[in-house]
């Protein structure tokens, strides 16, 4: 498929800007089908992988029709409260210079601030669908001004059991509205969902094949907290690739640096207590391959746009499991080929079978190279 451009698009000069300045270089297939018929203000159902960039699909159609418009106009609803605040996080980056503010309404946190946050009104409510239904009731929030409606990652919710949430919400929305619905699959539930709750929707569908999750070769390897370091070396001998290796923590991307560095490698770390300064240079320097080596943790590695990543490594399996399709999709981006090796300690398969629920796949064990001992 020929990479279409956002321009093509028809988005707006502030929206060009904000994507040039996030590092987003061509629209994903999902954004590329998705935002013009959103544009026109149709309905839109887009199944799609994890991490082929549905947020953007539906954030940008929003921010264009809400620039310069006052109120409460559009609701995400979306399963879990990670991903609640990532779709705040990204509607800050792209809404910013538009005007186009978000409040996020999730469990875990008072009521009292987030009642607050919902009279300001500021144009988009990104909801999980039990703490959206506390508020209706408490009658905090009124949803009689939304025009546009974004059920995200669908399929999860229904999963989840959210069917009586969503409706009860649904049933509070204007019915002349623009509804926007994503889903990895329309299996089960969700078609019926979809059905009974849009309007002559635009399908637009992704192969599996296409997503960046699906590029990247992935791995597994079983290796207690004690051995992670010395795999980490051995992979290294192995592949002479740029490689960009993720921790859980800013102390333990401390510690991997300082053992990567006394082995002899040119590696450089990112994470927030590093000044602006010290990841530029961090950033660039692994871009010019001048560091072979990036130690980052997802905070400081979101929006890092390097174009030959060869190999990423989570030294450490990440807690939410969407970060783990955000790490490998620095890899394997625009067709080319990539690795991502997955170190789990005992404590771990937990988290990777979480991980592997919300991929759908399994991924594939791989044995600990055996020159691995020597490093001990
Ligand atoms: P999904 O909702 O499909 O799981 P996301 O919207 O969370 O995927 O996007 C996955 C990752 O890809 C995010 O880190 C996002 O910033 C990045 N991304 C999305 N679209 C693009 C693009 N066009 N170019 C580069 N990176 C992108
Ligand atoms: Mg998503």
């Amino acid at each position: 498929m020929n990479p279409t451009s956002f321009a093509a698009l028809k988005l707006s000069p502030q929206s060009l800007q904000a994507l040039d300045r996030a590092g987003f270089e061509h629209p994903t297939p999902i954004q590329a089908g998705a935002i013009p018929p959103a544009l026109e203000g149709r309905d839109v159902i887009g199944t799609a992988a994890t991490g082929t960039g549905k947020t953007a699909a539906f954030l940008l159609p929003i921010i264009e029709r809400l620039a310069g418009k006052p109120g409460t106009r559009a609701l995400v609803l979306a399963p879990t409260r990670e991903l609640a605040l990532q779709i705040g996080e990204e509607l800050e980056r792209f809404g910013r210079n538009r005007r186009v503010g978000g409040t996020v309404v999730i469990g875990g946190v008072g009521l009292g601030g987030q009642k607050a946050a919902l009279q300001e009104g500021r144009s988009v409510v990104i909801a999980t669908p039990g703490r959206l239904v506390d508020h209706l009731q408490q009658g905090h929030a009124r949803l009689d001004g939304i025009e546009v409606l974004v059920l995200d990652e669908a399929d999860r919710m229904l999963d989840m059991g959210f069917k009586p949430q969503l409706d009860r919400i649904l049933a509070r929305l204007p019915k002349k509205r623009q509804t926007l619905l994503f889903s990895a699959t329309m299996a089960g539930e969700v078609a019926d969902f979809a059905r009974a709750h849009l309007r002559e929707p635009v399908r637009v569908e992704v192969a599996r094949s296409g997503t960046t999750a699906a590029r990247a070769e992935q791995q597994v390897f079983l290796a207690p907290q004690t051995e992670k370091l010395a795999l980490l070396l051995a992979l290294l001998e192995r592949d002479d690739v740029s490689t960009l290796v993720f921790t859980r923590t800013k102390r333990r991307a401390d510690r991997v640096a300082k053992g990567l560095d006394r082995a002899g490698h040119k590696v450089a770390r990112i994470h927030a207590d590093r000044s602006q300064a010290q990841r530029r240079s961090a950033l660039d320097g692994f871009k010019d391959g001048t560091y072979r080596v990036l130690v980052a943790t997802d905070i400081a590695a979101r929006g890092i746009d390097v174009a030959e990543i060869g190999h990423v490594v989570n030294f450490d399996l990440p807690h939410v499991p969407e970060d783990y399709v955000h790490r490998i999709g620095r890899t394997a981006r625009n067709q080319a080929s990539g690795r991502a090796s997955s170190f789990t300690s005992p404590e771990e398969q937990d988290l990777l079978r979480a991980i592997e629920r919300l991929t759908r796949a399994p991924i594939p064990r791989a044995e600990v190279p055996r020159e691995e001992a020597t490093f001990q």
